[in-house]
């Protein structure tokens, strides 16, 4: 019996791509994982499923831009590159979806947002009516009047406030790791990938080794804050590797790729 077939059956599905995933080691966006990213997501599409894209990748866009080899450490040059890439991200994103025939939407969020109950149900009604006019809604923080997720977490806690605002099935964070290991696999060889963690298993914070790469923010710290958001509001998350954006077909496959951050829901069915 597959341990995860409570996955086969995700219909509403939150993919979450950080800015490592989506960039080579020298910053510069990464056009054929992007290309790869949108057929998949193209396809999922195809066979019914709802997916909203929550995307970094506006910083290393605007700095690839400017010739900026190094993600600068300054909060204000951040959110200018952000403004910058962001309209670049967004162009890119828009010709490979219309290559494949597909629509996109463009929204720019914030936590503080999301959580005033106006805002709130504003950002929910247009999500919801995109996804009914079978458009790719695509989200990223609004860097200009906010710095949570540049500061702290590049879209992941974000990502996992989104699921849950619009009722998703399931969150796929694609990252620059395997999963959640034992020990940090870039120093431990016998670190193991751990398949599966509910809100049963105490202080997943213990799994927090460190290691962020220079593009990305939050690495395993904000991750697992994500998780938390989850597993309160009873959804699944996945973190898996995105160096392969095919691999979301494995996940919703119910293979054992990944972490698997079980929901009390999922254990019980
Ligand atoms: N919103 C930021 C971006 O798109 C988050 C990335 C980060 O913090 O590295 O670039």
């Amino acid at each position: 019996m597959l341990d995860r077939k409570q996955i086969l059956n995700k219909k509403r599905i939150v993919i979450k791509v950080g800015s490592t995933s989506l960039t080579h080691p020298n910053g510069k966006l990464n056009l054929l994982r992007i290309d790869k990213l949108v057929r998949v997501i193209t396809d999922l599409h195809n066979a019914g499923k709802e997916v909203v894209l929550v995307s970094s990748g506006a910083i290393a866009a605007g700095a690839g831009k400017m010739g900026i080899e190094k993600k600068p450490d300054d909060k204000i040059k951040k959110q200018a590159l952000a403004s910058i890439g962001q309209a670049e991200l967004i162009r890119i994103y828009d010709k490979f979806f219309e290559d494949y025939n597909n629509t996109v939407a463009q929204l720019l969020l914030t936590r503080d947002g999301i959580e005033e109950t106006t805002r709130r149900r504003n950002a929910k009604n247009t999500l919801i009516e995109l996804l009914t006019m079978g458009v790719i809604p695509i989200i990223n923080e609004n860097d200009t009047v906010s710095t949570d997720e540049i500061e702290f977490g590049d879209n992941d806690i974000l990502s996992a406030m989104v699921t849950s605002l619009i009722n998703a099935d399931l969150l796929i964070i694609l990252s620059d790791i395997d999963g959640v290991f034992t020990d940090d696999p870039r120093k431990n060889t016998n670190a193991k990938l751990i398949s599966k963690l509910t809100s049963e298993d105490d202080n997943i914070e213990k799994f927090i080794f460190s290691s962020k790469s220079s593009f990305g923010t939050g690495g395993m710290t904000s991750k697992l804050a994500a998780a938390h958001h989850c597993f309160d509001h009873n959804i699944d998350m996945i973190i898996t590797n995105g160096s392969n954006p095919s691999i979301i077909y494995d996940v919703l496959d119910g293979k054992d790729v990944g972490t698997y951050f079980e929901s009390k829901k999922s254990v019980r069915a």
